[in-house]
This record gives C-alpha cells, sequence and structure tokens, in this order.
C-alpha cells in the first residue's frame, strides 16, 4: 500500500523562519528515477505539522506541500564540470533536466581536485583578496560555521556574506548600535501577551504564515493590531487600524509619532532614565518633525499618527515586527533605529507582551548569522577587527586571522567587475536571480575565472560556474538551524541524498583539505561541539540536549532551564548596560519618481514561492497553484494602462525590462506595481535597484522608479 507509511521522522520546515517543527512520513523504497543503482531512496509521502514551540501543529501550504522539490527529475545525483568551450552563462537553450549538453559527469575526486584547485592558485597568484565566498541561509549551523572558518582560514580573508544582506542586514546594524545585540528582543508568540502590536513593512500571512496565526489569535484575543504599510495585506481584517504610508515615506512617519510621544509627554522617563542614553538628542531631532509637517511627505493624516502614536505609548505593553518593507531601502538602518526609539522611549523592551522583532525570512537566517556568515564580525558578532576577541579565534582555530572586514555581497559582484575577486565559491545562494540589478550581477558571475557552485539543481547561479557540487537536501541531512524567535532546533535527516550528493559539510570538508587544512570532522555534531568553544550564545545548549527536547532557546541560564522568550530585562548587552537612541532624519528614496519613470516598483516574495524558486518552483503543488510570472497592480492602474487582467504588461527601470501578465490586486495603491523575484522568466532583479543603505549595506529592494505599458 503506497500510502502506508514505513517511519516517520522529526524535523523543520525548510522554508520561513517561523521554524514550524514538522514530521516527515517515509516509505523505505526505491522510487526516484535519479536513485543509484540498487540504492533504496525511498520517498517521502506526506508532512504533519509538529507540537513545535513556534507552530503548535500548524504549517502553511510551503511546509506542508512543498517536501517534494528534492525528487524533481532535475535534481543534481553527481558533480558536474563544465564542458570544453561552453561559455558561461544563461542559454535559453538550457535544460536543468538535461545538463549534460553544458557540463560533464565526473567522480568526486575529479570535481573536488578541480574546484580546490582553481581557488588556490588564484590564492597564489593574487593573494586571498582574490577569492570570496557565499554562504547559504538554507544550510545548518555547523554547515554555515565550516563554510566562514573555510573562507577565513583557507581562503585567507573575510569576504564571506551570505543572504542577510538582501533581508535584515540593516535591522542587524541597528539592532547591535542601539541594543548591543542583533537578535530579537522577545518571540512573537509574546504578541498573544501584548495590547498593542504594530506590524510594519511585513506581510505575515504571505511571508511568515504560521506567525501570522499568532497574530491574528491575538487580536481575537483584544490586542490593538496596528499595520503600517504602503501596501494591503490579509491581516488588515483583525487590524485595529491601517496605516497605507507613501512608499518610502517610513522615516517621516515614524518620527512623527516619536514627535507626538515625546511632545505630549507620553514617554517612560523611568524606563529611559534606568536603562538608556541619548534620549535629549533623540528629543531634540524630532522637535520639527510634527505630524502636521511629516503628512505631507508619509502620506498619512496628522490625526492618524496621533492616535496610533498614542495607543502604542499609553499601552501597558507593546510590541514591533517588521519586515524586508523597512530593511530594504537606502534608510533601512534609518527605519529600525526609529523602531528602536520608539520602543525605548514607551519602555516597551524585557517584559513578557514587548519587544522589537524583525521577522527573518529563511529558516536559518538567524543561525547562518549567529555563526559568523557575515564580512565584518566572527561568530556571536565579534569584530573582526577587535584583536582581543579575534585572538581567541585564532586560538581556536590555531591560524592567524585577517584583521580587515570584508565585502558584501554588493561588494563583491562590485569587486568582481573591478578585476579584484576573481574566484568564488557559492554554497546554495542564487545571485543570479537574486542580486539587484541582475544585468551587473550576472555579468560579473560571468566573469569570474573561476566559479565553484554547490547546490541541489543547475539554478541560474550555476549557469556560470565551472564546477557544480551536487548537495543534499534539507530533509537529506542532520543539523541544527535558529528561527526569528532564537530557537535552535534540531533537522534530522528522513532520506538519503540521490546518486553521489553529499551533505554540504562533507563537500565543505573536502574542499577545505584542498586547501590543506587538514579537518577531519566525523559529522556536524563534531562541528557543534567546537561551535559551543566560540559562541556563548550557545552555552547550556547541547547537541544531546537538542535531540531529546528538539528546541532550546539562546540564551539559556541553565542546562535544565528554559532559554529566554524575553530578552534585556535588567541590561542591554552594551557598555554601562545601556540602550542607546539613534536619531534620524527623513531622506528621499535613492531613486524617486519622475516624469519618465512614474510609477514605485516593489518587489518581495508569494506565499507559495520562495526566494528564487529554487525549491518552491520545483514543487508540484506549489508551481500548480502560482505558475505564472505576473505584476500586481490596484485596478485604477490597470484601467489607466487600458489593459485588463491577464493581459500582458512592460516593467522598464533605468536598468531594464521584463514582460508579465497583469494582475488586479486590491491590496495596491494607485502608482505602485508588485512584482515577486521567483521566476526567471521575468526577473523582477533585472529592474532593481542596487543603491546602498550605508549602514547595512543592503539594497533598495523595495523602491525603484518604473514605467508601465501594455506589452
Ligand atoms: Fe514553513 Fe514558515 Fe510555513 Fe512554518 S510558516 S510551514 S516554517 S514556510
Amino acid at each position: 500500500d503506497s500510502a502506508t507509511a514505513d517511519r516517520t521522522v522529526d524535523s523543520v520546515c525548510p522554508y520561513c523562519g517561523v521554524g514550524c517543527q514538522l514530521t516527515y512520513h517515509v516509505k523505505d523504497e526505491p522510487a526516484n528515477a535519479k536513485a543509484g543503482a540498487g540504492e533504496h531512496r525511498g520517498r517521502i509521502l506526506f508532512v504533519e505539522g509538529r507540537d513545535g514551540p513556534s507552530n503548535q501543529g500548524r504549517l502553511c501550504v510551503k511546509g506542508r506541500f512543498g517536501f517534494d522539490y528534492p525528487s524533481h527529475p532535475a535534481r543534481l545525483s553527481r558533480p558536474l564540470i563544465r564542458r570544453e568551450g561552453v561559455p558561461k552563462g544563461l542559454d535559453p537553450d538550457f535544460d536543468p533536466a538535461n545538463p549534460l549538453t553544458h557540463f560533464r559527469e565526473a567522480s568526486w575526486e575529479e570535481a573536488l581536485d578541480l574546484a580546490a584547485s582553481g581557488l588556490t592558485q588564484l590564492k597564489t597568484q593574487h593573494g586571498p583578496d582574490a577569492l570570496a565566498g557565499f554562504g547559504s541561509a538554507k544550510c545548518s549551523n555547523e554547515e554555515a560555521w565550516l563554510f566562514q572558518k573555510l573562507v577565513r582560514t583557507g581562503f585567507g580573508s573575510n569576504h564571506v556574506d551570505h543572504c542577510t544582506r538582501l533581508c535584515h542586514a540593516s535591522s542587524v546594524a541597528a539592532l547591535m548600535e542601539c541594543l548591543g545585540s542583533g537578535a530579537v528582543t522577545a518571540s512573537f508568540m509574546q504578541a498573544l501577551e501584548a495590547d498593542v502590536v504594530i506590524l510594519t513593512g511585513c506581510n505575515p500571512a504571505v511571508n511568515h504564515p504560521v506567525a501570522a496565526t499568532y497574530f491574528k489569535q491575538a487580536a481575537r484575543n483584544g490586542t490593538k493590531l496596528i499595520i503600517i504599510d504602503p501596501r494591503g495585506q490579509a491581516l488588515d481584517a483583525y487590524a485595529w487600524r491601517s496605516l497605507r504610508f507613501s512608499p518610502g515615506g517610513d522615516v517621516s512617519l515614524f518620527n512623527a509619532m516619536l514627535n507626538v510621544i515625546i511632545s505630549e509627554g507620553l514617554y517612560d522617563q523611568a524606563y529611559i532614565d534606568a536603562h538608556t542614553e541619548g534620549f535629549e538628542a533623540l528629543a531634540a531631532s524630532v522637535v520639527d518633525m510634527t505630524p502636521e509637517v511629516m503628512s505631507p511627505v508619509c502620506g498619512v493624516e496628522p490625526e492618524v499618527i496621533r492616535e496610533v502614536a498614542r495607543a502604542y505609548a499609553e499601552a501597558d505593553r507593546a510590541m514591533i515586527f517588521w519586515g524586508m518593507g523597512i530593511s530594504q531601502h537606502v534608510h533601512g538602518t534609518d527605519n529600525a533605529r526609529c523602531l528602536i526609539s520608539l520602543a525605548l522611549a514607551c519602555g516597551h523592551t524585557g517584559r513578557p507582551g514587548t519587544g522589537l522583532h524583525p521577522l527573518r525570512g529563511q529558516n536559518n537566517v538567524q543561525g547562518a548569522s549567529d555563526a559568523g556568515l557575515i564580512p565584518m564580525v566572527l561568530p556571536d558578532y565579534q569584530p573582526v577587527g577587535d584583536a582581543q576577541l579575534r585572538a581567541a579565534f585564532e586560538e581556536l582555530w590555531n591560524t592567524e586571522l585577517d584583521p580587515e572586514p570584508g565585502l558584501t555581497v554588493v561588494e563583491i559582484m562590485d569587486a568582481i567587475t573591478a578585476g579584484t575577486i576573481k574566484g568564488m565559491y557559492i554554497l546554495g545562494e542564487n545571485p543570479a536571480m537574486s542580486d539587484p540589478d541582475l544585468t551587473h550581477a550576472r555579468a560579473a558571475l560571468g566573469s569570474l575565472e573561476h566559479l565553484v557552485v554547490q547546490d541541489l539543481f543547475v539554478t541560474e547561479t550555476a549557469q556560470f560556474a565551472d564546477v557544480i557540487l551536487p548537495a543534499a537536501a534539507w530533509s537529506e541531512k542532520t543539523g541544527t538551524v535558529t528561527n526569528t524567535n532564537r530557537q535552535v532546533q534540531m533537522g534530522r535527516a528522513a532520506l538519503p541524498p540521490p546518486g553521489e550528493a553529499k551533505p554540504d559539510w562533507w563537500i565543505i570538508q573536502e574542499i577545505a583539505r584542498r586547501f590543506g587544512l587538514g579537518w577531519n570532522y566525523a559529522g556536524p555534531e563534531q562541528v557543534f561541539a567546537e561551535m559551543k568553544q566560540g559562541m556563548h550564545s550557545l552555552d547550556h545548549i547541547s547537541w544531546s540536549r537538542l535531540e531529546r527536547e528538539g528546541s532550546v532557546t539562546y540564551p539559556c541560564p541553565a542546562d535544565d532551564a528554559p532559554g529566554q522568550d524575553v530578552v534585556f530585562s535588567d541590561a542591554f548587552p552594551r557598555a554601562g548596560g545601556r540602550a542607546r537612541f539613534s536619531p534620524t532624519r527623513p531622506l528621499p528614496p535613492d531613486e524617486p519618481v519622475d516624469e519618465a519613470y512614474p510609477i514605485v516598483l516593489l518587489t518581495g516574495r508569494l506565499l507559495e514561492h520562495w526566494h528564487t524558486g529554487a525549491m518552491t518552483r520545483r514543487s508540484r503543488v506549489l508551481d500548480e497553484r502560482e505558475p505564472e510570472a505576473a505584476a500586481y497592480l490596484a485596478p485604477a492602474e490597470l484601467a489607466r494602462l487600458g489593459v485588463e487582467a491577464g493581459d500582458a504588461i512592460d516593467v522598464v527601470t533605468r536598468r531594464g525590462s521584463i514582460t508579465l501578465t497583469a494582475r488586479v490586486d486590491q491590496t495596491m495603491a494607485e502608482g505602485m506595481v508588485f512584482v515577486p523575484f521567483a521566476f526567471v522568466e521575468a526577473a523582477a532583479n533585472i529592474l532593481t535597484n542596487p543603491a546602498l543603505d550605508p549602514d547595512g549595506k543592503i539594497p533598495e529592494f523595495k523602491y525603484a522608479a518604473c514605467r508601465l505599458s501594455p506589452a
């Protein structure tokens, strides 16, 4: 009976940062044509939600149905090497399910030797700064640790980054600056304890669907839900107030709220005196930013600004959640600074039902960042430039480390174009789809002298590779991941990888050995043990505890204590224990709309499609539900264009043009268009602006000037 599972395996969802726990129901039989001869691959029949701390049995459509991508016919099962004379880049005739037109199969020995020798030769010829690596927020903590260690101790620089740069780097920059810690101050479950919850620049029903169920539940229990976003969303139906501000007007709106709170004396003086510094400077900076002055900039009526500012300040317990609508701007760090100032001014941190929570995107973006996949900090956010902190890692790894911060994602692309970076190792990231201004990014990838890509499929980025190394999918390996709530969770292998594919930790170790590093980890458990020596955030969290309990929140005060869901009750991890206010001034978007390009382009994700679509577009149910690249527009905008839903339209920016199907979206305001970035046939990032936030180095994905026309 094919519907009867032989066994179950408990793990964690591979998609978003909510980190839902789930159970795979597995049939042990050879069911995959890609399986090696005689290999019992088996298959996952279905997935059930488990009673994890962040999901209590719930799953969204991705977690429930998006588990079949590892069995897709295009799945890589042997290492590939580019054939002589085949040019690098996206060839419209290339079929990822039949890669042998452009690549030839190779043994692991040959592929690893070629992958590593290409990189070591460039290092020998040009020095350590000629190499860089992108790690992955979809790999385990142990794999993130090994990857950054390889770049730092093998490549010899800090040129290592990952997709946090494209999602919450600005939030982390502001949190580090103001609070001394980049992680959330309280879990999203704390929303159930709050009197007021602000959701801004996020669309949880689409991007963090199980977290959205907690927000709905809170609203049903009487919590005042305030939604602040240029675009409408499903949770508006539960909102006490829903504010649609003009794109790019967020800093103006938040400063106007601070002006109200300070001018009306609604701040918490006792909290400010006991826990913060710099309040006077903040108060002085917002004195002229009244609701009346800011209203024309942010598009929200002065009385509405006053009403929500009062509601937030006067609540006993209030929380702020935000997403990439806040972070992906040239003023993304300023946006987060404003939200932090709101919380500090009102004393809304450190107690149940209070806090600041950037909703993290990928399932392990928190853990990959903690483990050091960041160019300016070592694991646990210890600055590479601090000699004392660096010395501890030099002792642990028995080598000298580069004291210079490395380059970030977009800076690495610029350095390739400038000819300084010549070789890259890219693990599970897809910059040929995810970077801004793809024409530039793809040209950069194509000009690399040596590119090694490690992934499940011949992704768009892998089509630029010299060597492709086939990796195990999440459901085929064991390791830990850390979700948006700081919950470290155990993922377990349900199936063996197909053919000769290997877990990422094994492949990274083989590359490291070819750099002469002599690593000999038997598996992820040993790597985790080493991580605990360098990361105090993992104190009292052991591998055996995670195997037993499934999830432990950091920081954790004792081996038998639950971790701290809410932090900073007494002090902040800054000198003197005080948080800092950081004043801001409104800045215009980098590329304001004008006569030639009068529409604001927003990009993002869909409920069904995850990021660049590498997994979800190869998942049958998810792709059938949402198979088409579309542009989402207000009905009036369609009418203005003279097209109907279903017609093709061109979306054009100063960087390029794509053609999509027009779709009516009642949540969109006039003057805006939303385009998801999962579809290679109409890649949204051909259009996006690579201008960076100066602190977080994050591109402005949430605002580009475009024009629309019937195709
Ligand atoms: Fe997976 Fe996120 Fe959906 Fe949970 S909410 S099932 S973690 S995609």
